[in-house]
């Protein structure tokens, strides 16, 4: 089945995978959302002729108003520009591609407008999963996650006939690049090392999130809020292949799992046309040629991160979004060569001493806890 996209962050790594899936399956495109990238939009939007471009950046945006002069698609600028994207008329799915909190706003504005959500943006679930989900089922809207893990629980969870069905969900982590170090090796690990993932190609960000082991931190209280699972159903198993993309395990004792290659667009291409298959471009998966499978328990001692991320599960209303938001400074801070790899965890740590954690009832609540957290890292630099 053909659908109309809208694609929120359409030039990052998920957003360009998108592009591929429609270009194979013959989705329509009509609206684009970039920050600033306007070579790579200029290109994409001549390509895929998108009713609307919204560049964040203004005057990325005037730049792009010139490059299409000669056509007729309309560039929009500034953050209502994303807002308009995410609740286009003409769009029946809008995919959540945007790094961060950033995407929290975009994704609630498709859920008003009642589309399906390709959902990869990790961090709105975890800053504000209840009111997302709340939402979205007054709504009737359909959440279809795009996270990889998240999509392998969704895959498993088809033809499930009740919640209470589900003994655990059991999300595989690949290890990172920095698997098996110890806290001594992790102080003295570079900015290019951190960027060197062993199986997935992504975005700086994640990348980062991924050698922390906060990935796995934010994709826990992800999979918590969108199958409704308490943290103690939840599981990590550490498994380097990247072959086995999660698993959820019965009542009865039967475990299902969902294998495939190290390739985004299947579970972009499924969040898409479920809950139809078709074909599609992802590379195939060959049995005969797999390494052996091995799973392992997670450190959460050594990847503090992840400790903190899963105490931030249990204790729930804003200290999850108190993470993001020390997480999302933090790493841009070490992004930018001005803090230890370590210092990471230090300073989100921090933050959750600092910041007091409170009941999440409105946006507002979540934006103060948000705000708090960076201010709260940006102090302790300081
Ligand atoms: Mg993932």
């Amino acid at each position: 089945m053909g659908r109309t996209l809208s694609i929120l962050g359409s030039t990052g790594s998920i957003g360009r995978q998108s592009l591929d899936v429609a270009r194979s399956c013959g989705h329509q495109v009509v609206a684009i959302t970039v920050q600033r990238s306007v070579a790579l939009a200029e290109e994409q939007a001549r390509e895929f002729h998108p009713q609307m471009v919204a560049v964040t950046d203004p005057q990325a945006a005037a730049d792009l108003r010139l490059r299409l002069a000669d056509t007729d698609i309309r560039v929009v600028s500034g953050p209502e520009g994303l807002l308009e994207a995410a609740s286009i008329p003409q769009a029946d799915t809008v995919v959540t591609a945007v790094v961060g909190i950033a995407g929290l706003e975009p994704t609630l504005a498709a859920i008003d407008s009642g589309k399906r959500i390709a959902l990869a943006n990790k961090e709105t679930l975890v800053c504000a999963g209840e009111l997302v989900m709340d939402r979205a089922a007054r709504m009737g809207v359909d959440i279809v996650p795009v996270d990889s893990e998240h999509s392998a629980i969704f895959q498993c969870l088809q033809g499930c006939h009740s919640h209470g069905e589900v003994k655990r969900l059991i999300l595989t982590a690949s290890g990172g690049p920095f698997y098996g170090k110890s806290r001594q090796e992790l102080s003295q690990v570079t900015r290019d090392q951190a960027l060197k993932h062993p199986n997935w190609v992504m975005g700086a960000k994640i990348t980062i999130d991924s050698a922390t082991l906060m990935n796995k931190g934010l994709e826990f209280i992800e999979a918590m809020r969108l199958y409704d699972m308490p943290a103690d159903q939840i599981n990590i198993a550490v498994h380097r292949e990247s072959i086995v993309h999660s698993l959820v395990e019965f009542q009865d004792g039967a475990m299902l799992a969902q294998l495939g290659t190290a390739d985004m667009r299947l579970p972009i291409q499924y969040a898409l046309t479920w809950p139809e298959r078709t074909a599609g471009p992802a590379t195939a998966l060959d049995l005969f040629s797999c390494p052996p499978l091995t799973f392992a328990r997670p450190d959460p001692d050594t990847f503090r991160c992840l400790g903190l991320a899963m105490e931030c599960a249990r204790r729930g209303g804003t200290s999850t979004a108190i993470l993001n938001g020390a997480n999302e400074a933090a790493v841009a801070l070490f992004l930018e060569g001005r803090i230890s790899f370590l210092d990471i965890a230090a300073l989100v740590e921090q933050a959750l001493e600092r910041v007091p954690a409170q009941g999440v009832y409105t946006l507002d609540d979540v934006r103060e806890a948000d705000r708090a957290a960076r201010e709260a890292v940006y102090q302790s630099l300081a």
